[in-house]
């Protein structure tokens, strides 16, 4: 309802794009003691580090794969091994066709989205099904404007807050190149999801 004491709009400070407040659902998986735990033996085993507070610097473009962002929290909500081991994979954000976000797991701990880069890494997940490639997959997403604009404003939101440069927004195919990929076992990525060309598009748009 209208306020006798409203401001008008005209003194109103711009916004810009990456100062807007983003709606953000909470969807926060079960993220317990045990998981904590898996999370500090995995990163030592992987990054020579027994810890599970990550420390923002990189974040990894994805797709889940699946139709629906339910499906998506429901596998990660899991916790069970994957490639053997524990704990589960998971991602922060999952972000749906509509545009909507919802948030996993916070990005102060360390989540297992992208081999190599999950002691740095925040993981954003964007609802596609697999098709006949992972560029096409990709694509489908950037000319899906509510799906990319709303990964874009949490990108550019995630930027602003952590210091991180577009250099270090990858997608997860280009994992295994980046500089910054390590993993004591030798572990490799074999997905392929946002390759270089698409994530150079992505990045324009930031
Ligand atoms: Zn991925």
């Amino acid at each position: 309802m209208a306020s006798t004491a409203a401001i008008p709009t005209e003194t109103a400070s711009p916004v810009s794009p990456a100062q807007a407040k983003l709606f953000v659902v909470d969807a926060t998986l079960p993220f317990g003691a045990a998981r904590l735990a898996e999370t500090a033996a995995y990163s030592l085993r992987h990054y020579g580090s027994a810890s599970s507070r990550l420390t923002p610097t990189m974040i990894v473009l994805h797709f889940t794969a699946g139709a629906t962002w339910t499906s998506a929290r429901d596998t990660f909500a899991q916790d069970v091994p994957n490639l053997g081991e524990l704990p589960g994979t998971c991602s922060h954000y999952v972000i749906d066709r509509d545009g909507t976000i919802y948030s996993l797991v916070p990005v102060t701990i360390r989540c297992r989205h992208t081999i190599g880069l999950n002691d740095q890494a925040i993981g954003i997940e964007m609802v596609q099904p697999a098709g006949p490639s992972g560029g096409w997959a990709d694509q489908q997403i950037l000319a899906r404007p509510a799906q990319v604009d709303a990964a874009l404003a949490l990108v550019r939101q995630l930027q602003a807050t952590y210091g991180i440069p577009t250099s270090s927004v990858i997608g997860h195919a280009m994992a295994n190149a980046d500089p910054h990929f390590h993993d004591l076992l030798g572990w490799r990525n074999d997905h392929v999801d946002w390759q270089s060309a698409d994530v150079a598009q992505f990045r324009a748009r930031l």
